[in-house]
């Protein structure tokens, strides 16, 4: 094996580890919880070998550099890619034909825009909206206040899918300081989903550093980068 695969594959390992004792805690499996290996920075040949070891969700934040290693990733025909960062309308389009959900919906006019080529190329594209948990720390994401009318219209678009919420709290090096945070977000989604009458089952929150509380409060998908692939190059 290479450096990076067993490098990789000792980093899965332990990652799953702490993923099946975190859900145990919570009174829920492992398979409740789903690894979403985020490739920012990360050479083709390292996602190449993540999929090798059974991974099959993939994050990235930026169009772009989803779309400049596509090619090099075609192969892996049952990768899910989640778009997980903020996403200017003007590349909506790239969006959808490179991505297969959007984690981080935060706005009407986004919204309209992806039904717009959703509804021109007959597909539907699963969404999860993101909120803004800690405004004075964050610039992206929608406020709690504004969710439910947002929620509320993206219902009304029939080529998106509303499957939950996505929220990206501060970061402290102590995770149990950032509980409070995913807490909350469970709490937004259960008083949306019966406002709204729908499932919303998904809730995408925790990462390398504090994946595990978030597990504990009720995530449904985690959002590892450093914890898999390393420290990311500046
Ligand atoms: C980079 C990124 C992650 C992963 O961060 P790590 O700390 O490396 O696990 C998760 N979610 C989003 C939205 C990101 O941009």
């Amino acid at each position: 094996m290479s450096s990076i695969a067993s490098a990789l594959a000792a980093a899965l390992e332990s990652v799953r580890a702490r993923i099946a004792r975190a859900a145990e805690r919570s009174g829920r499996t492992a398979e409740s919880v789903t690894l979403v290996a985020v490739t920012k920075t990360v050479a083709a040949e390292a996602i190449c070998e993540a999929y090798r070891l059974g991974l099959r969700h993939f994050g990235e934040n930026r169009v772009q550099e989803r779309e400049a290693k596509r090619a090099a990733l075609d192969e892996l025909t049952e990768a899910v890619w989640h778009m997980i960062g903020h996403l200017q309308r003007n590349k909506a389009r790239r969006a959808i034909e490179l991505f297969h959900r959007l984690d981080s919906l935060d706005s009407l006019r986004l919204a309209e825009k992806l039904e717009a080529v959703a509804a021109e190329r007959g597909v539907r594209m699963p969404v999860l909206i993101e909120v803004r948990l800690a405004p004075e720390e964050s610039k992206t994401g929608v406020e709690p206040e504004a969710l439910p009318a947002l929620a509320e219209e993206v219902l009304r678009l029939p080529h998106l899918e509303l499957e939950g919420l996505l929220a990206v709290p501060p970061f402290h090096s102590d995770p149990e300081q950032v509980r409070p945070y995913f807490r909350r977000l469970r709490e937004l989604r259960d008083r949306l989903a019966s406002q709204l009458g729908v499932p919303l089952p998904r809730l995408s929150m925790g990462m390398s550093h504090d994946f595990e509380v978030a597990i504990e409060e009720g995530a449904t998908e985690i959002r590892l980068g450093t914890a898999l692939f390393g420290p990311r190059r500046p």
